[in-house]
């Protein structure tokens, strides 16, 4: 099972997966962080498809095709804003990472990559998130042959050590 997560520091928007998810917002409609990022990348073609889904509710997740992107699918999940712990953070985290995976796994993907969901301007903890994050993945994965490789592409430092340090003490 380990050897199908994989932690790796990068730029999502240019990772060759057949799926990339992007922490988007409830409009759908682009922000910052990743989402922007992402949305820059694919090009406009992205956002004429996302004015189509009608937005998303935090926890749930929705796909588009990649356009400019090298992978063919994005999926679009939103994380909960973090407001200290007890607003039912780590379940609406746990569903957008069960979400994303049911969708790379509906849609055929062998390989899908993450970002840190909620980890940006949205204040969730770095080392909670990544066992969530983790434990969410791992044990949705025994009920799926795909996605074969769930890889986590961090842009910082501090996220990347702070999932490898949860992925290391779940090793030992
Ligand atoms: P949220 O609103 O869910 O907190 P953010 O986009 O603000 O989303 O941040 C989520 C994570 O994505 C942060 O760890 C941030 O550093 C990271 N991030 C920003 N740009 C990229 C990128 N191009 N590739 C991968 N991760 C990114």
């Amino acid at each position: 099972m380990q050897e199908r997560i994989e932690i790796v520091r990068g730029d999502i928007t240019q990772e060759r997966v057949d799926a990339i998810v992007n922490a988007a917002n409830e409009s759908l409609l682009g922000g910052g962080g990743v989402d922007g990022a992402i949305h820059c990348a694919a090009g406009p073609e992205l956002l004429a498809e996302c004015r189509g889904l009608g937005g998303c509710p935090t926890g749930q997740a929705k796909i588009t095709k990649g356009y400019q992107l090298p992978a063919k699918y994005i999926i679009h999940t939103v994380g909960p804003v973090w407001h200290g712990g007890g607003q039912g953070e780590a379940d609406l985290l746990a569903s957008c990472h069960r979400e994303s995976l049911r969708l790379a796994h509906q849609h055929g993907c062998e390989t899908l990559a993450f970002p840190a969901i909620s980890c940006g301007v949205y204040g969730y903890p770095l080392s909670e998130a990544a066992r969530v994050a983790l434990e969410t993945v791992r044990a949705e994965l025994v009920n799926y042959e795909l996605p074969r490789i769930v890889r986590w592409v961090m842009f910082d430092l501090r996220t990347y050590d702070a999932w490898k340090s949860v992925l290391g003490a779940s090793r030992s």
